[in-house]
């Protein structure tokens, strides 16, 4: 089969690959029929996460046709159309069973911290991802879900990672009715985050980037008020100015990461220059909550990313909650808010890509060419 081979940073293509096979009874084999490069990816591809080994096959966010099923799992039948929740779970362990599907201690030998993640390193489990022809799905019983009848297989596609992480992180955000809410990061899940936020009650949703193409995006999709740090001398006055100089209620880290130092550059010159890595939006988070707040980390981190300005936390009594998302908690409210109408997460698909066509694909994601928002790989 043809599957995404990780060269090194940087370097990616597609090879040829041995059929994934059942390996235990609560296994299945899922043919992809269509799989998204997420924001999560890009950590990957910049050789930010440590134990990302050459060979391996990325991708957490994908649907696909149940191809075989192992003994054990009695819920799914070979046919059946399926999303498959980015976490592998298992559904039975302390955290499972209290909903933190993320967070599971079995399925991820090689960490006491994150559960098992599709094609994510071997910190997360070495488990090889879906941008693929087919992947081999553990603990099929618990992840996979049946697309329900009339669903658009690209809606479903985003109940994978994004929707539900940017959900979370609005819930993660304790958001009162007539909140200001601040998200940093207009990319996918900030995107995401801005407009679940309005259905917690925020009374006012405001976000931050430097891409102009998605500043313009989130202020229709959303929709909410956007600005482009570019152009503030320092972002944390700048919200201060718009919050009578208390801080916003709720500040939302949804950019993580900045291995590469690509927001930095823009940047240069100004007083607020950052190293790479030196986590910008966590400490503009932190410095723009008001006293009391609460900032939601949704934006993953590696080990570059450790300087975080916890006096502040201390001083200002922040609340900080962050995890990975534990998606099927959620995808029963999410399938019925895209049923009535409410979410339409295929929306922020802006490119979609022959699977052959990987390294054009991360590309342009990875620098934001062509005004790229989401792009889909279909095998
Ligand atoms: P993305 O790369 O498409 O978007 C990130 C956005 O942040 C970009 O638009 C970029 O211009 C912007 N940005 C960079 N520095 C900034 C700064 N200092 N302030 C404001 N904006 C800044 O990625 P994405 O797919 O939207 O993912 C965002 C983050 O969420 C990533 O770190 C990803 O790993 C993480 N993520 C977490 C989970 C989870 O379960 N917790 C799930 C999915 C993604
Ligand atoms: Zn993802």
């Amino acid at each position: 089969m043809l599957a995404m081979n990780y060269r090194g940073p940087y370097r990616v293509r597609v090879d040829h690959k041995p059929m994934p096979e059942i390996q235990h009874p609560r296994d299945a084999i899922v043919q992809v029929t269509r799989a998204c490069i997420c924001g999560s990816d890009l950590h990957l591809y910049h050789g930010m996460v440590p134990d990302t080994r050459v060979g391996s096959t990325f991708g957490h966010e994908f649907i696909g046709i149940v191809r075989e099923v192992g003994t054990a799992v009695e819920n799914l039948k070979v046919g059946d159309k399926v999303l498959v929740p980015f976490n592998i779970a298992c559904g039975q362990c302390v955290f499972c069973r209290q909903g933190l599907f993320a967070n599971c201690h079995e399925s991820n030998s090689m960490s006491t911290a994150v559960g098992g993640i599709f094609g994510y390193s071997h910190i997360a489990g070495g488990f090889d991802g879906g941008q693929a022809e087919y992947v081999r799905v553990p603990y099929a019983d618990v992840g996979p879900t049946v697309i329900p009848e009339g669903m658009n297989d690209e809606d479903a596609l985003l109940l994978t990672d994004v929707l539900p992480t940017g959900y979370q992180a609005a819930e993660m955000g304790g958001i009162k009715t007539g909140d200001t809410v601040v998200v940093f990061g207009a990319g996918p899940v900030g995107i995401m985050a801005a407009r679940c936020a309005w259905l917690f009650g925020a009374g006012r949703v405001i976000v931050i980037d430097h891409l102009e193409y998605r500043l313009e995006f989130v202020k229709k999709y959303a929709p909410c008020e956007a600005y482009n740090f570019k152009s503030m001398d320092d972002p944390v006055v700048f919200i201060k100015r718009m919050t009578d100089w208390l801080g916003a209620d709720v500040c939302i880290d949804a950019v993580g990461s900045d291995a590469c130092g690509n927001a930095m550059q823009t940047i240069t010159g100004k007083k607020l220059l950052l190293q790479a890595g030196s986590a910008t939006a966590l400490h503009w988070a932190i410095n723009s909550v008001k006293k009391g707040g609460i900032v939601s980390i949704v934006g993953v981190y590696g080990p570059t990313d450790n300087l975080v300005p916890i006096g502040n936390v201390v001083n200002k009594g922040i609340t900080v909650r962050a995890n990975q998302t534990s998606v099927k908690r959620l995808l029963p409210r999410l399938i019925e808010h895209i049923q009535n109408g409410i979410l339409s997460p295929k929306d922020i698909i802006t490119h979609r890509f022959a699977l052959e066509d990987i390294a054009e694909a991360y590309h342009i994601f990875s620098s934001k060419l062509d005004a790229c928002i989401k792009p889909v790989l279909v095998p």
